[in-house]
């Protein structure tokens, strides 16, 4: 039988790592046939509320799960790993100003980064989920120079999903009809959700919809979804964020079926005008392992203006991180 995958978690004790670790548990981040051990970093404050949901995991009796271990030193906890899903960070609290939160941040991502560096296993994945995503990836991949670039991705998964889901709503289809929507940029209230390529049983989208509901309804209720759901439920989305790390991660090993794509913030190899580095969103394909660029795609002006103002918005993320000695 096959040896357990090692999955480190960061942030293990939040609300998306709650939500999180069971589905990993259950084998729902590699296959059905994937043992996995899992290795949970806290903060010291919160390493006893990991302890309560390793009990739990204990209790579940998972047949794929090979173990649980708890750390609150990122050296340890990423010895080994194969996939570390970074999720916890430092959320922005009342009257922080940006600088100081990727400041707050690069405290936390340099020395992941590192400790990736140092010890991860040669076929290490790592998805950034906590926020400011891209930004925080990019540190992270700045402290991890021996480990190849496209190892370091971010999460728009769930941006992606949202969209599929408010399309699937409009159109009266199912989400499995949705093909190639894809989400541009950052993480953030800029994301541009682009319907331009996709289609839906083999029409396209874009002549199914008008361009005031696209403008005026999809984009913004995609790119404030996270708001919307903290007004309802009171607490941020976590079980949403969760399924769409399993689903990024699930792809990113098993591969996109043929004739469509997903999307993931992914280090930029300069295509479509991203600067070169910037871990920015695409359209991307997976296969063998890895997550490609979807490459030749004619982009018309309206998509031209959304993705370089969310790309502005990555770089000036850059320049403040850059300045601050982060990256
Ligand atoms: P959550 O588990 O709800 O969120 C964790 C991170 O995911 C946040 O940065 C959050 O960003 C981000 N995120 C990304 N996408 C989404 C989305 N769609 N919906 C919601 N969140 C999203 O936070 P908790 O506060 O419950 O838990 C965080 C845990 O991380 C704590 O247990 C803390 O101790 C731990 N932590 C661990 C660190 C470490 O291991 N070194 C370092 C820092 C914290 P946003 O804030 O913008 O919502």
């Amino acid at each position: 039988s096959q040896a357990p995958v090692n999955v480190t978690v960061t942030g293990a004790a939040g609300q998306i790592g709650y939500a999180l670790l069971f589905r990993i548990a259950s084998g729902q981040l590699l296959g059905q046939d994937v043992p996995v051990k899992l290795r949970l970093l806290e903060i010291p404050q919160a390493v006893k509320a990991a302890e309560g949901t390793a009990m739990e995991l204990e209790d579940g009796a998972f047949p794929l799960l090979a173990g649980t271990d708890i750390f609150d030193d990122p050296k340890q906890a990423f010895e080994g790993t194969n996939i570390a899903l970074l999720v916890g960070a430092r959320p922005r609290s009342k009257g922080m100003e940006r600088g100081d939160l990727l400041e707050a941040n690069g405290g936390i991502f340099k020395p992941q980064g590192e400790a990736i560096n140092a010890g991860a296993a040669d076929d290490v994945k790592v998805l950034v989920v906590g926020n400011p995503a891209n930004t925080n990836a990019l540190i992270a991949r700045s402290h991890a120079p021996d480990v190849p670039a496209d190892r370091f991705t971010a999460m728009t998964r769930l941006d992606h999903n949202r969209a599929l889901a408010q399309l699937a709503k409009k159109l009266g289809v199912p989400v499995t009809e949705l093909k190639k929507v894809a989400i541009w940029g950052n993480h953030s209230a800029t994301q541009y959700p682009s319907v331009q390529h996709a289609e839906f049983g083999g029409k396209k989208i874009a002549d199914a919809v008008d361009q005031a509901w696209l403008e005026n309804d999809f984009i913004p209720t995609v790119a404030k979804r996270g708001a919307a759901i903290i007004e309802a439920r009171g607490l941020s989305s976590a079980a949403s964020a969760a399924s769409a790390a399993i689903d990024h991660v699930y792809t990113w090993v098993n591969g996109t079926p043929a004739g469509d794509w997903t999307s993931a913030a992914v280090v930029s190899d300069g295509s479509y005008g991203v600067p070169e580095g910037l871990i920015s969103s695409f359209p991307v394909t997976a296969k063998d392992g890895k997550y490609e660029i979807v490459q030749g795609l004619e982009i018309d002006d309206f998509s031209r203006a959304r993705i370089d103002a969310s790309v502005a918005e990555l770089v000036e993320e850059r320049d403040t991180v850059q300045k601050l000695g982060l990256i």
